[in-house]
């Protein structure tokens, strides 16, 4: 990568403030209509262009599992994520990283381990109470709860 394409320009400065101010893990989409406040003749491509030169440069990770959406994160050091099934939702996990895994690892077998990932998935606070509200409902309103479908 040249250096042109990691200066440090006002609008990659603005990406990442952006970035910084989501506790949640913004999406390139949720980055985009934060930054298009700020700069509104962004374009998309733009967003993309230079999440990835941030991403490349070291200034935040991305968080990808499968087909997921990817997410972005401007805390780089290692940590642990948990993932909302339902709304998708990314948040930290209030643990400190188990090393001693990397270390069961490289007593395991011949890989050259440097990091590991985890992330848990489930049902974050929110998403569960609607589920229970929603349960709560059709236990009092069958009809209703029928007709919504
Ligand atoms: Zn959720
Ligand atoms: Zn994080």
């Amino acid at each position: 990568m040249s250096n042109q394409e990691l200066r440090m320009t006002r609008q990659r400065r603005v990406i990442l403030e952006e970035i910084r101010r989501f506790d949640g893990h913004p999406t390139a989409d949720e980055v985009y209509e934060a930054v298009r406040k700020r700069l509104p003749r962004i374009s998309m491509s733009t967003i993309y262009r230079d999440l990835e030169a941030l991403c490349e440069w070291g200034k935040i990770q991305v968080l990808e599992v499968g087909c997921s959406k990817k997410h972005f994160d401007a805390d780089t050091n290692n940590h642990y994520h948990a993932r909302c099934i339902r709304c998708g939702r990314v948040t930290n996990l209030p643990v400190q990283p188990f090393t001693y895994l990397e270390q069961a690892f490289r007593d395991l077998c011949d890989y050259k381990v440097i990091g590991h990932r985890l992330e848990l998935i489930g049902l974050c606070p929110d998403c569960l109470k609607q589920q229970k509200e929603k349960q709560r409902q059709a236990a009092t309103e069958p009809v209703e709860a029928d007709k919504k479908g």
